[in-house]
């Protein structure tokens, strides 16, 4: 199976928290954490459609000004969502610029913040370029608490942990995936590809099997089409099985409730990104400041049945002893 989510952490463990998740054959990718964001292309940054934010400390936030600095003078829409007050940070970083001559340019930059609440209610605004980021009061669409975003083929959702404030911890998840079998495509004469992506929608919104789909390729130097029924597609070529699931989970204490929260958040992830910023004998001093130990983030993983288990947001205190932390980490989430 062709993973549609790749996801990668934007530094090193010990670097500012962050996760870049590109998307299979879709000009599109999502950001968990607006932290240190140098690494990343701008390119990729370009791709970024939605950003979501676990809270406003530093390290997770001061990338917001190389995002902004990249999508300005073009006509794009950024989505950002964080924890409660999230939209007034937004707009005091946009207040802290001097805009007189953004709205003159031909493009119209629009930022839309949503900011959630522990009911699960969500608020949103808009600023856009043209306004000088005026900050504008948008209506919400109505979802399922938790649910920050309902997408075509698939949904995120956020946890309440507590970092002595609110933080929301994040999962993805596709809502089914559809395999692609090769054979199937040769029996029929046609190339893998993009028109595989729109396949997929055409899917998600239950088109009828009589659908026509037009394959359109080229092929030494000519184009090539062919034409053929949604239904023979399902019938030789897809396969539709349960989707993808990634969790990002960074700055929590290890309180019963937050170990609750994560757990159910993860259940089943495919892959589990969670921080674990000390080593097991620093339990009291990952207590005190809010954070998790190795060890128990290895032992959360394990009980949410994840699949693959990354560790990080190590603590720089650890440089020169990574292997100790992915250790710790790894035992307790192979052996319990
Ligand atoms: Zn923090
Ligand atoms: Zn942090």
């Amino acid at each position: 199976m062709k993973p549609l989510f790749h996801p990668r952490l934007v530094n090193d463990p010990f670097g500012d928290p962050g996760l870049y998740v590109d998307f299979l054959f879709e000009r599109r990718a999502l950001l968990f954490d607006l932290g240190d964001l140098s690494p990343l292309s701008a390119r990729q940054l370009l791709r970024v459609t939605h950003a979501f934010v676990s809270h406003t400390h530093m390290d997770h936030f001061a990338g917001f000004d190389a995002l902004l600095r990249i999508l300005l003078g073009r006509d794009k829409v950024l989505h950002l969502f964080g924890p409660p007050g999230f939209i007034d940070r937004v707009e005091h970083k946009l207040a802290a610029y001097t805009w007189n001559l953004v709205a003159n340019y031909e493009s119209d930059l629009a930022v839309r913040a949503t900011e959630v609440s522990p009911d699960g209610s969500l608020e949103s605004a808009e600023l856009r370029s043209r306004t000088g980021f005026r900050r504008e009061t948008l209506t919400v669409p109505a979802l399922p608490p938790g649910v920050l975003l309902d997408d075509e083929t698939f949904q995120v959702r956020a946890a309440f942990l507590d970092h002595q404030i609110p933080c929301l911890a994040f999962a993805l998840e596709e809502k089914f995936h559809v395999n692609v079998w090769k054979s199937g495509l040769e029996e029929l004469g046609l190339p893998t590809g993009p028109w595989l992506r729109d396949l997929k929608y055409s899917v998600a919104r239950g088109e009828p099997d009589g659908t026509r789909v037009a394959v359109r390729w080229s092929e030494d130097g000519s184009i090539r089409e062919r034409t053929v029924t949604l239904g023979e597609l399902k019938e030789k070529v897809l396969r539709i099985v349960p989707g993808q699931k990634i969790a990002y989970v960074t700055d929590a204490g290890f309180t019963p409730e937050n170990a609750h929260a994560i757990v159910d958040l993860a259940h089943g992830a495919d892959s589990l990104f969670i921080e674990a910023a000390f080593t097991h004998e620093e339990e009291r001093r990952a207590a005190e400041k809010y954070h998790l130990t190795a060890r128990q983030a290895g032992g959360l993983a394990r009980q949410a049945g994840a699949k693959r288990l990354v560790p990080f947001h190590f603590s720089p205190k650890h440089t020169e002893e990574a292997d100790r932390l992915v250790t710790e980490a790894m035992e307790a989430f192979e052996k319990g």
